[in-house]
This record gives structure tokens, sequence and C-alpha cells, in this order.
């Protein structure tokens, strides 16, 4: 008897002809590759702006941010054209260290100003941005009530670039911002010294955040920043702190009267508060009020914003000079041979940076 596997009869070991399996790739599918929708013109993006289309305004937003060459051209445009519609708005500049409680302020500050009406942009200059490759300030999720606010705009640091740079496009970004309708401002930033006086130089009032410690609260806290605050804010008054922070507050006041007077004419305040539990921001929002009336009062609201402008100018200039040597060919090919030169000892830098320059404007 043979072996029913033997047999003739007998498929186990035979492979039947399967199904034959579509392809795993749709041949209605078309390759052709889609055109990418064009950027919308200069003129539609402001156009959009002036109705205070959010959309149109965060996309206007983004090319400013873009290095794109074409991205610059539209968004230079676009600033160009919104300009006449901005500058009526209270700008504010908010400081202070990281877990001083920043945030969490903006948030209260911020649902305070828009119970009064209006709307309010939140932006941001964040120095190690570049570095972290990310801005944590004005973060949505940390502004958890403003964010879902329908007359707030949360925008994070841009973060390419220098910090001049960076700051520039905060400081354009509020001028679409304001074209857009909002007439509250914030930029928010860290207090660790040069993004204080970049914030300094695009707002009407300083803010600086801080809290109470041991007594020493003025050790750490940079002297050039003191100089700049237009209001001293002691967060975290609440439960047993609030004496602290009391303290903190004559501490600051002490130190402030021994500056010289500030060229507003304005007395800066110290005043103590708790964004976390809502106490004390009406009275840091007055303070803000009757700074601009008085400010505005004696000529200082416009002379700073002048002022301002010449600086914007001046810092523009340098940093398409500095972009357009660092960019230029010839200059990048050259760079790292006298950087080896100077550290090898056989060049010193005055020279090394006259060669370069000398190159540059020369050729
Ligand atoms: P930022 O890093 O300066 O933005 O600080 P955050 O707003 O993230 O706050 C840092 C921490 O301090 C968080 O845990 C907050 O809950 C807390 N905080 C902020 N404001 C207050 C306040 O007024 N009182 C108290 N007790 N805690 C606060």
């Amino acid at each position: 008897m043979i072996h029913p596997e033997n047999s003739e009869e007998y498929k186990g070991l035979t492979v039947n002809k399967g199904i034959e399996q579509p392809s795993t790739i749709n041949p209605y599918r078309s390759f052709k590759r889609k055109a990418k929708r064009p950027l919308p013109s200069a003129n539609e993006y402001v156009e959009g702006i002036l109705k205070g289309n959010i959309t149109l305004l965060s996309q206007a937003v983004t090319l400013i941010e873009s290095t794109l060459p074409e991205h610059q051209a539209i968004a230079q445009e676009v600033i160009e054209k919104c300009l006449p519609h901005s500058g009526r708005s209270i700008r504010i500049g908010i400081s202070g260290v990281p877990g001083a409680g920043k945030s969490t302020s903006i948030d209260s500050f911020g649902m305070h100003v828009l119970e009064r009406g209006g709307k309010l942009a939140v932006l941001a200059i964040d120095p190690s941005s570049e570095r972290s490759k990310g801005s944590i300030l004005g973060d949505k999720t940390r502004m958890e009530k403003l964010s879902v606010h329908p007359d707030s705009f949360i925008r994070p640091s841009p973060s390419a670039g220098s910090l001049g740079g960076v700051a520039r496009k905060t400081r354009e970004t509020i001028i679409l911002c304001e074209a857009a309708g909002f007439d509250k401002i914030f930029v928010e930033t860290v207090g660790v010294g040069q993004s204080e006086t970049a914030v300094h130089s695009m707002v009407d009032f300083f803010l600086l955040i801080q809290l109470a410690g041991t007594g020493d609260e003025l050790q750490g806290i940079k002297r050039g920043i003191m100089e700049m605050a237009d209001g001293i804010v002691i967060n975290k008054a609440d439960g047993n702190n609030i004496e602290k922070a009391k303290l903190a507050a004559a501490h600051f006041r002490n130190a402030l009267h021994l500056f010289p007077a500030p060229e507003s004419g304005w007395t800066p305040r110290v005043l103590t508060y708790s964004g976390f539990y809502g106490l004390g921001i009406k009275e840091i929002w007055d303070m803000v009020y009757e700074y601009m009336d008085f400010v505005k009062a004696n000529g200082y609201f416009q002379y700073r914003r002048n002022e301002q402008a010449k600086y914007w100018m001046y810092e523009s200039i340098n940093e398409q000079l500095r972009n357009s040597f660092y960019q230029n060919p010839e200059i990048a090919a050259m760079l790292p041979m006298k950087e080896k030169e100077v550290l090898g000892g056989s060049l010193t830098s005055f020279t090394a940076a006259h060669q370069l320059l000398d190159k540059y404007f020369n050729s």
C-alpha cells in the first residue's frame, strides 16, 4: 500500500496558484506633483489682517519668521502696508526669571484686561530658543484661560537667528497685530539681561516680575534691568508668603531711591500680587493706565516711540550689513582660514578682521 503522501492525487506538497494580489499602488492615482497652492499676495494678506483675520495674520507672521528671500519680500511689503494702521496700542514688556510666574501672571493679567474689552496679543522674545530649538515663552499651553479666549492671539518667540534678528521679527509682528486690531500687546521675556534691552526697545511700559527671597533678593538682579523697569511686581504674595513679599517690596523701593530719576519723569512703583490667585491684578493695571496718562500728558510717550523707531532703523542696518557680510561667498571661504591664523597666533584678531572687511568692501 502506498503512503497517501506518495499518491499522485496527493496535493499537500504542491503549491496552488494563488489569487493574484492587487497592486499596492492605486493605478488610478495620478503621480503628477500637485502644484503648491500659491501664497496669497501681499495685498490679500493686508486686507485679511485689517479685517482681523487671524489665519492670515498667523501666516503673515510665519513669513516674517521665514528665512526664504521670497517670503521675506512679501513680509516686508505686508509690514509696509500695515504700518499706517499700527501704533494704536499699549505695548507692555513683561520680564522675570523662569519660575517667577510669567505665564500664570500673563494669563491673569490678560483675562483682566480682556474683561474691559479690546484684543490682546501675547508675543515673546526668548534668546535661548535658538539653542533649545523651540521656545517655551509664549507657549499657549502655559496660558490656559487666555489661549481659548476669542480675543487673544498668542505667538511663541521666533527661534532663528541672533537676538537682534529675533527681536526685529517680534517688533514687526507687533505692527501686524496692531493693524489687525489688537490694542494691547504683551511681550514676554526671561530675565537674563540682553533680551530685556531688546524688549525695552519696543514697549511703552516695562514690568519686572520678582519673587520674595530670603532678604537678599537684590543680589541676583542686574542693576540695568531694574533701571529699565517702570513697575516692579512681587509675585506669589499669597498664603504665608505675604509678609515676605511685602518685605521684598520695601527692599526694592529703597533700592529704587538710589537710582537716578528716569527720563520719563515717572516714579517706578513696587507692588505685591498673586498671579495664581488673581490678587492685586487690578492694581497693576491701574498703575499701567496711570503711567500711560502720565507719559502721554508730558510728551514722553511719543518721544520714546520716536526714539525706538530710530533705534530700529540702526538695528536693521546693522543686521543687514552683518548678514550681507557673512553670506558673501568670498568671505565665507576666507573665514575658516583667518580663524585658524588667529588661533595659531600668526595673525592678530584686528588684522584678520581688517583683511576680511577690506575684502568685503573692496572686491
Ligand atoms: P514662568 O516660568 O515665569 O512662566 O512661571 P510660571 O507661570 O510657569 O509659574 C511657575 C510656578 O509658580 C508654577 O508652579 C505656578 O503655579 C507658580 N505660581 C505662579 N504664580 C503664582 C502665585 O501667584 N502664587 C503661587 N503660590 N504660585 C504661583
